[in-house]
């Protein structure tokens, strides 16, 4: 249930950073009429089923995304508290899953990240250092975090150089490079060459059906951040044991 109503927070965050307006002051509001939300339509999960999903106003449909970011959140808490003990881990990757799903749909839908959600994910990994270790593949050590941090920018700052200079457009964005180097201090170096694999492969077959569709071409833009996400996801539930069949 925190998830849900935190999910909530994170869809009125998701539709407000973008567009730089406040998050915190300001009631809710339908996008489309701009008539102010009653509390007993604005409940989680609950208002967009007895709604219909629809606006009890001017009847436009609400975006699915608001239902799916309640549930995912709600979800994401609710494994986080049946696989861990004590509270830091708990707390600390609740707060990072919020804000990794903020990322994803934001980027999703506006092929941007918010500087604000970079930085509060590469304060977070600095945080954990100094917390008791979590035992998952996070790292805890601040040199790893550094040379992570240092490295998952480049890898993305190579890229741009790269593209720009064969191809003379911008292949990726500097928020997909400061993305990579939150990632780079919240799981240490080694993390940086799978999640970046990893996240290509995922984009690869995401545009596969489009590009033979014909709907997209090889310079259409598609958002990257969400790929990243998803392989950091990846990395995060089964990283180390890849790295053993990789390593045997
Ligand atoms: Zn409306």
């Amino acid at each position: 249930m925190l998830g849900a109503c935190l999910g909530s927070f994170a869809n009125v965050c998701i539709y407000r950073l973008p567009r730089n307006k406040q998050i915190i002051s300001g009631r809710s509001f339908c996008p489309k009429c701009k008539k102010k939300i009653n509390w007993y339509d604005n409940l989680p999960l609950i208002s967009f089923i007895i709604l219909q999903r629809k606006c009890r106003n001017c009847k436009k449909i609400i975006s699915v995304r608001y239902f799916t970011v309640e549930l995912i959140i709600g979800i994401i808490f609710l494994l986080i508290y049946l696989n861990f003990r004590d509270i830091f881990t708990i707390t600390f990757l609740s707060i990072l899953a919020l804000i990794l799903i903020m990322i994803f749909f934001i980027d999703l839908e506006n092929f941007i990240i918010p500087d604000c959600l970079n930085f509060s994910i590469m304060g977070l990994a600095l945080l954990k250092n100094f917390l008791p270790n979590f035992g998952t593949s996070l790292t805890h050590q601040m040199s790893q975090s550094i040379i992570g941090g240092i490295i998952g920018y480049l890898s993305i700052w190579l890229i741009i150089f790269l593209y720009k200079a064969f191809k003379k457009i911008d292949g990726m964005g500097l928020g997909d490079a400061k993305l990579m180097a939150g990632i780079g201090f919240l799981f240490g170096w080694q993390s940086i060459p799978f999640v970046l694999f990893v996240s290509s492969i995922l984009g690869l077959i995401f545009v596969i059906p489009s590009l033979i569709k014909k709907k997209k071409n090889m310079r259409t833009e598609i958002p990257f951040g969400p790929f990243i996400i998803l392989a950091c996801l990846i990395y995060f539930a089964y990283g180390s044991q890849l790295y053993d069949l990789i390593l045997v």
